[in-house]
């Protein structure tokens, strides 16, 4: 008998699924809205009875599957198989989400924070190339990471290993949502390229669309800054050489530290591709020392949306 895995990515918007052959690959997709009404006390009955009807409509066998892996926002007790403090959700107070999903399916659960299961996904299908030494940063509203060290993925003790976002990269700069100053997510997420391009079309004078556009009052953002960037604009090439220097010491740092023979970045902010890539890797091989430089390598994510129910479902290989 074929052995299936679920993979579920739950996000503030939709729940993403997939079943999966034990190997990686995607046999089916579907998602759901997700309801946070009612302190969000409608998710885990709405992914039980999502997988129950899917499972019942491929008319499979719940013996077929190893396991069902999710990827979530909040903090994940892994030991407990609780979330808490997942505002997105509405999840307030603490949320019983393994024995109710178990009960609810009759399939083994399991589950890790939603950028931690990205990078678990990039790193098995993905640009990661199934290394052992993987580290994933995504570029988005905010940013996150996962760190897969000697094949483990690294929780820290408190699970916050891999915050990348909240790594200082301007001692006294921006203040960010943690309470510190200075953190990457402030100048180099989708908001904080934005903040940046505002601050410096402030106090340029040249000729530039972006500064135009800014002085005009228009909504700017990020995929603006790079477009314009890419067509030579002067403003937009110096914002993007600012925000790739900040990523370039943060992850030439982050490599000095862990030596993983990639860093794949993923994310929105990443849509700007191989323009992105090459200015970042400038300044990482600035901040990288010999014997990191010559063997991290930086790579473009490759799964997109799809990272995340891959890892999620990667997960559940444990039960295997
Ligand atoms: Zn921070």
């Amino acid at each position: 008998m074929d052995r299936k895995l679920i993979g579920v990515d739950l996000g503030g918007t939709t729940i993403k699924f997939a079943i999966l052959t034990d190997a990686g690959e995607v046999q089916q997709k579907w998602s759901v809205e997700t309801n946070i009404l009612d302190e969000g006390s409608h998710i885990v009955p709405d992914i039980v009875e999502s997988i129950n009807h899917h499972i019942d409509l491929y008319n499979m066998n719940k013996d077929q599957f190893i396991g069902i892996g999710m990827g979530t926002p909040g903090t994940v007790d892994r030991e407990n198989g609780t979330v808490v403090g997942a505002y997105n959700l509405n999840w307030k107070t603490t949320q019983h989400v393994k024995a109710d999903i178990e009960a609810g399916t009759g399939i083994k659960f399991t589950m890790d924070n939603d950028a931690n299961v990205a990078g678990l996904g990039e790193r098995w299908k993905g640009a990661g190339e199934n290394g052992t030494n993987v580290s994933f940063v995504t570029l988005g509203t905010g940013i996150g990471g996962g760190l897969i060290a000697d094949g483990q993925l690294l929780h820290g003790i408190a699970g916050a290993a891999g915050e990348i976002g909240h790594v200082t990269v301007e001692p006294n700069g921006y203040l960010c949502t943690c309470g510190k100053r200075g953190c990457l997510e402030q100048y180099a997420s989708a908001t904080g390229v934005v903040h940046v391009a505002r601050d410096m079309a402030e106090e340029f004078s040249g000729d530039s669309e972006l500064k135009r556009q800014t002085d005009d009052g228009q909504d700017i953002t990020s995929k603006l800054v790079f477009d314009l960037a890419k067509s030579g604009d002067t403003l937009a090439v110096r914002v993007v050489d600012k925000v790739c220097y900040y990523l370039g010491l943060a992850l030439g740092n982050l490599a000095n530290t862990l030596n993983p023979e990639s860093i794949v970045i993923g994310g929105g902010v990443s849509a700007a591709g191989d323009y992105l890539l090459k200015q970042v890797d400038h300044y990482f091989q600035e901040f990288a020392f010999t014997t990191v430089r010559n063997s991290t390598s930086l790579k473009l994510a490759r799964l997109g949306n799809d990272a995340g129910i891959i890892g999620a479902a990667s997960l559940a290989l444990s039960f295997n």
